[in-house]
C-alpha cells in the first residue's frame, strides 16, 4: 500500500495498492493529462530527486518550493505570525530536511489552500507538522486523500489568529480562497492570492481564468464577486502562487484596474474586438 502522487498536478491521493484508475482533477477541463499518459510517483520517489528551496519572499513570508520544478512549479508561504505559523498553500514534497528548517521556522499551526490544485501532500504535512487544514467546503469533492485533519468551512469569510481572514472568491473553483493578511507590507496589508487572483507577468497587473492552461476565461459576475470579496480588506501587496509572482505596491489599485482591463476584452462590443 502506498500513497500516490500525480506527476501532473502534484495531488496526493489516498493510500492503495495498485495506482488509481485516473487522477479527476486532472480528467477536470481545468487541468490535462499530459501527452504521454496518467503518471504516478511517490513521496519517496520524489524525494530521491528533488528538494525543496526555502527563501524569503517577504520579511516574515518564507516562500518553500521544489526543484527540479515539479507538476504545477507553485511556492507555499509559511507566514510567520505571533499567534502561529499559517502554511498558504502546500507542495507535494515534504523531507527530513524541509521538516527541519520549517521547524526551526516555528513549525505550522494551520494550513489554508487557495484551491485543489495547491492541495498537493496537505496531508503529510499536516500530521507531521500536528496541524489542521482549512479548505471551503465547495471544493470538498476535489480532495483525494481524506483526513480528519481537515476542516471545511463555509460562508464568505472565516477569521483565524492574529485578525488573518480567509475569504472565498469563487472563480478558477468555486471554492476558491485567498488570505488577508493584515500585518503583511510592513502592516498595510497583503493578500495571498495562489491563481485566484494570478499575478501576471507584468506584475503592475493581475488575471482571473476558469482554466490556466486550457485558457478559459471568467465571466462579468465572477469577476464582481471576486471584486466585491476583497473590497473589505485594504491590502498594498499581493503575494500569487509562484516565486517573485507579487504585486509589490499599490496591489489593490491593481486588482481593480485589471478587472476593468479584463471586463473590456471579454465584453462583446469591447475594444479588443
Ligand atoms: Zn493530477
Ligand atoms: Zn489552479
Amino acid at each position: 500500500m502506498y500513497n500516490c502522487i500525480c506527476v501532473q498536478c502534484g495531488t496526493q491521493f489516498a493510500e492503495s495498492a495498485q495506482p488509481p484508475p485516473s487522477c479527476p482533477i486532472c480528467e477536470d477541463e481545468r487541468q490535462f493529462v499530459r501527452l504521454d499518459g496518467q503518471q504516478w510517483t511517490t513521496l519517496e520517489r520524489l524525494a530521491a530527486d528533488h528538494h525543496n528551496r526555502l527563501e524569503d519572499e517577504a520579511p516574515q513570508l518564507l516562500g518553500i518550493g521544489s526543484e527540479p520544478e515539479f507538476a504545477i512549479g507553485q511556492r507555499a508561504l509559511l507566514l510567520q505570525s505571533p499567534g502561529g505559523n499559517l502554511l498558504w498553500d502546500c507542495i507535494s514534497l515534504l523531507d527530513q530536511k524541509t521538516i527541519a528548517e520549517v521547524k526551526e521556522s516555528g513549525g505550522i499551526r494551520a494550513i489554508a489552500i487557495s484551491h485543489p490544485h495547491f492541495y498537493s501532500s496537505m496531508i503529510e504535512w499536516a500530521e507531521r507538522f500536528d496541524s489542521q487544514i482549512f479548505l471551503h467546503a465547495a471544493d470538498r469533492q476535489w480532495v483525494m486523500r481524506k483526513s480528519p485533519r481537515i476542516q471545511f468551512w463555509e460562508g464568505t469569510t472565516l477569521s483565524l489568529w492574529d485578525d488573518l481572514t480567509l475569504a472565498n472568491c469563487g472563480g478558477h473553483f468555486e471554492g476558491g480562497t485567498v488570505l488577508h493578511w493584515p500585518a503583511g507590507a510592513s502592516g498595510t496589508g497583503a493578500l495571498l492570492t495562489g491563481d485566484i487572483i494570478t499575478v501576471v507577468q507584468d506584475r503592475r497587473y493581475v488575471s482571473f481564468m476558469r482554466s490556466y492552461p486550457n485558457l478559459i476565461p471568467l465571466g462579468p459576475a465572477a469577476i464582481q464577486r471576486i471584486l466585491e470579496t476583497i473590497e473589505p480588506f485594504p491590502f498594498e501587496q499581493i503575494y500569487g502562487g509562484w516565486w517573485k509572482a507579487n504585486v509589490s505596491s499599490d496591489a489593490k489599485a491593481a486588482v481593480t484596474r485589471s478587472a476593468e482591463r479584463y471586463l473590456r476584452a471579454i465584453a462583446s462590443a469591447g475594444n479588443y474586438g
